[in-house]
């Protein structure tokens, strides 16, 4: 039998890592298997759906280089015999599977209303029992029934669990699992709104896709009792099933998009803000009044720029906007819970196609350090050629930064990349290090800090001294090349600060700059050109008096 896995995201913005890690596993077991890997989009909720949302996974996953053999068509991805593969089209063929259970009594329409159901579940909580729906549905009179749908009262189906339904599951990753009779009650399989539920939808089409293996997140080990109920119901086969651990941060609390929402709150809190230019003031004050809430991306972003802060990255598109390299994201990924043998840590996705297994994934949670994944992106970096890193480099300025190819020539850029080359952790390091090469020269500005005191201003003669010296030197620089600059730089050196070459460049590198890195000095004056270099020169002389107190 070909193996056939699924990843089944339902679009609530973009891919969270630990989707990433679902659908890396799924299409590895699949390739292993020389089996067929789908994707299916779970839009029955309404409320969360919209078809953006879903473009933003594809765009993820083909980032990543997980292609789907069947789902979605999108740039030569997908299609197949098996769809639509968006469960929002699908609503007949649930609609079909939802009338066999009713003709054979094991679906039901009930008709309580959300706050009846949620007064039981108080109920419920407040004697310290779990709540079970008590199956008032059926014991109302059939013609009562009748006359309600007939009258197009809002109501559910459910599903009418057999009374003697003990549940085992031979999980892949957790062993055996044991659910006894009674623990599942009759759970809704039709929404009100006439969707079905994830569960029924899930089960109805996990079946129709051919689907052979589920692997999925830990957070869905609750769901697939009901899962294996409804499959029995209605006389499907039972996918192999594995469970994921679950992705925790190093802390131990689970990741999670919301952690982007606590970092802006942490640090609102410890400044003791009460507005922010990035937030209205209404909005402001409903996001601070409850705390379950988040404030819109846009806005979250803003007011992170704002408070120059950088949020934790936890989708595939945050890490991808950060720098990080997909090949590396793979790899790390798959470390998150899956173990590759004889402490191996790097390889690639063709590596983990012919050796993935479900066995070694492991039980316990994985932790993600940040850390560990930014040593291996600086590995890969540092691993690649100039011109591998030039045009990874430059592929990701086009899509993150086009200033920087907008204001710099090919061969400006070129330099800015070789600069930057043997330091950089991610590919976005360099763009932002390096943005006062992009700026106009009359945008750099001298906040006095400690930093840029020490270089300007302290010492005898002060930086600013210096600078006046070194403007005539770098004036009379004809070529200006760094071959040309460096030598010039050290003959005022060994003149005038005893052959100390930082005397020179701490004062220059804040002069041309704003601040206190930058690559090297000679690179740095040379991508810059001699016209930019004396005129930040000039006016950062003017700044003296900011400095005098
Ligand atoms: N749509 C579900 C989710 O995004 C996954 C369903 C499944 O894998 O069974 O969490």
């Amino acid at each position: 039998m070909t193996c056939r896995t699924r990843f089944a995201p339902s679009p609530s913005g973009d891919l969270h890592v630990g989707g990433a890690r679902t659908a890396l596993f799924c299409w590895a077991l699949a390739k292993k298997h020389k089996g067929v890997f789908l994707l299916r989009i779970e839009d029955t909720d309404q409320k969360r759906s919209s078809d953006a949302a879903s473009l933003g996974f594809l765009r993820d996953l083909r980032w990543l280089d997980i292609g789907w053999d069947e789902g979605p068509e999108d740039e030569g991805f997908g299609g197949g015999e098996h769809g639509p593969y968006f469960q929002s089209k699908r609503l007949s063929i649930y609609q079909e599977h939802l009338q066999r259970l009713i003709d054979a009594q094991l679906a039901y329409p009930a008709f309580e209303t959300s706050e009846e159901l949620s007064a039981a579940r108080d109920k419920a909580r407040a004697e310290k029992r779990p709540y079970r729906y008590d199956r008032t549905a059926l014991s109302l009179d059939p013609s009562e029934v009748q006359e309600r749908l007939a009258r197009g009262d809002d109501h559910v189906i459910r599903f009418r669990v057999p009374d003697d339904s003990d549940v085992i599951i031979q999980d892949e990753v957790l062993g055996e699992i044991r659910i006894a009779s009674g623990e599942v009650d009759d759970f809704v399989i039709r929404k009100a709104d006439g969707f079905p539920t994830y569960h029924f939808a899930v089960v109805v089409d996990d079946a129709g896709m051919g689907v052979t293996h589920v692997v999925r997140g830990q957070e869905h080990l609750a769901n697939t009792p009901r899962h294996v109920l409804l499959q029995q119901a209605l006389g499907f086969d039972r996918p192999v099933y594995a469970h994921l651990p679950l992705i925790q941060n190093p802390d131990g609390s689970k990741m999670s998009k919301r952690d982007k929402d606590k970092a802006l709150r942490k640090e609102v809190k410890d400044r003791g803000l009460t507005s922010a230019e990035a937030v209205d003031a209404e909005s402001w004050s409903v996001w601070i009044a409850d705390k379950t809430r988040q404030l819109p991306h846009h806005c979250a972003e803003r007011l992170a720029q704002e408070l120059g802060i950088d949020l934790p990255e936890v989708s595939v598109d945050d890490f991808r906007r950060a720098g990080y390299l997909p090949e590396v994201l793979i790899n790390y990924l798959a470390l998150l819970g899956w173990s590759a043998g004889d402490d191996l840590e790097k390889f690639d996705g063709d590596f983990l196609c012919q050796n993935f297994t479900l066995d070694r994934i492991g039980k316990s949670n994985a932790r993600f350090d940040r850390q560990k994944l930014l040593a291996f992106n600086l590995d890969a970096i540092q691993d690649m050629t100039p011109e591998d890193f030039l045009g990874r480099f430059r592929a990701h300025c086009e899509a993150e930064h086009p200033e920087f190819i907008a204001r710099t020539t090919p061969e400006q850029f070129a330099l800015i990349a070789e600069s930057n080359r043997e330091r950089a952790k991610t590919l976005d390091d360099p763009a932002r290090s390096c943005r006062f090469f992009v700026m106009d020269d009359d945008d750099i500005t001298w906040p006095v800090t400690k930093g840029t005191r020490k270089a300007l201003a302290k010492g005898e003669p002060s930086g600013f001294k210096r600078l006046e010296v070194l403007r005539e030197v770098l004036g009379t620089v004809e070529d200006f090349t760094a071959s040309a600059i460096e030598p010039a730089l050290q003959a005022w050196a060994d003149e005038h600060a005893e052959g100390n070459f930082g005397a020179a460049g701490m004062p220059l590198r804040v002069a041309v700059t704003g601040g206190t890195t930058s690559p090297p000095l000679p690179d740095t004056l040379a991508i810059l050109g001699k016209v930019s270099v004396l005129r930040r020169i000039e006016r950062c002389l003017a700044c003296a008096p900011d400095f005098a107190s």
